[in-house]
């Protein structure tokens, strides 16, 4: 069925959701954000104890309960150490790959919430001083970050009220380009999140009741692994949004919404692939059905934490996923289509 998308909706979510910083850990602040956009859409919500948001849309039938989920937190950074000339050592949130941060503008969120700017540096930043300027690997033990505030030594950086375990978000770098792609760091996993929207955006708009009971998950885990998994206990089957892969012999492309078969937390439930599959060709949606080599889905954690449903995972094809991620409309109108038609099920 061809739907009626808000395309400018998604859009400007995405834009104003990549805004706000999440790295995983420290989610409170879009979650209030999107609390507000389920407000508008007149959905209620209630948060579990560790902060995933929960949407619940009631369906035709009560008796089963579909789960749908989309994670808001994002890669990050957070302050390890202080050195004795001011420089911020950190770990990492979750798997960025720290190549593409170097040189890249941030921010420290420190415990009461005073934001400082900084930038995230080899310890060999100068190719006029430093011999192995290029060669010096990139990595939590040979990066740091340079505050733009007038210190001198830790003490300094004390003063400010910046300790360890603060915060690092790094900027986005949002750009919404007329030629149809959405270039951004942490696509992963907002341009599902504000796809998710869209959808729900579209049943309000025309008045659509989803066929069982759905209930929408923001999950603020999911970069560590164990976002979703604790369920609800009435969900029974889970349907994660999440990047579609690209790279090496994947098929997917940025134009495409990527159903995936199997990751490396083992196959998804068959007979939900299969049927994600049929939905996607009966209504020739831009697709591709992969095998993700190293990923792990919000599914996978809810399986592993226990809880008896079945799984499967789709999302928009995501070029250079943990780097400077690049996806086009295309491939998340894709992706708005089958999750639509899945939660309708229309007739095939
Ligand atoms: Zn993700």
């Amino acid at each position: 069925m061809k739907q009626n998308f808000d395309k400018d909706y998604v859009l400007n979510t995405v834009e104003r959701i990549l805004n706000v910083e999440s790295p995983t850990g420290y989610t409170k602040d879009v979650v209030e954000v999107l609390k507000k956009y389920i407000d508008e859409l007149g959905y209620s919500h209630s948060r579990d104890q560790k902060g995933n948001l929960m949407v619940t849309i009631e369906g035709h039938d009560e008796s089963y309960v579909r789960g749908v989920s989309a994670h808001v937190d994002t890669l990050g950074l957070m302050v390890r150490s202080i050195s004795s000339e001011g420089h911020l050592n950190f770990t990492v949130l979750g798997g960025p790959i720290l190549n593409t941060y170097d040189g890249e503008y941030c921010t420290v969120i420190t415990r009461d919430q005073k934001r400082y700017r900084g930038t995230v540096l080899s310890k060999s930043p100068s190719s006029h001083v430093y011999e192995d300027a290029t060669s010096r690997k990139r990595d939590a033990n040979n990066m740091y970050i340079r505050l733009d505030e007038n210190i001198k030594n830790r003490e300094d950086v004390i003063t400010l009220g910046i300790n360890h375990g603060d915060i690092i978000a790094i900027d986005p770098k949002v750009e919404i380009n007329p030629s149809g792609f959405i270039k951004s760091r942490f696509l992963d996993d907002k341009i599902s999140v504000a796809l998710v929207l869209g959808v729900l955006k579209y049943f309000k708009d025309n008045t659509l009741k989803p066929k069982y009971t759905t209930k929408v998950l923001f999950s603020t885990y999911e970069e560590v692994g164990h976002g979703m998994a604790h369920l609800p206990s009435d969900v029974k089957e889970l349907l994660s949004i999440d990047m579609g892969s690209m790279g090496l012999d994947l098929a997917c492309t940025e134009y495409d919404v990527s159903i995936c078969a199997k990751d490396s937390s083992g196959p998804y439930d068959y007979d939900m692939v299969s049927t994600l599959i049929k939905i996607a060709q009966t209504n020739n949606l831009n697709h591709a059905v992969d095998i993700y080599p190293m990923y792990g889905s919000d599914t996978s954690a809810a399986l592993r934490g226990g809880n008896d449903i079945k799984g499967a995972l789709i999302g928009p094809g995501v070029h250079a996923s943990h780097g400077m991620e690049r996806t086009h409309i295309d491939g998340v109108l894709s992706t708005m289509s089958l999750l639509s038609d899945y939660l309708l099920e229309e007739e095939l």
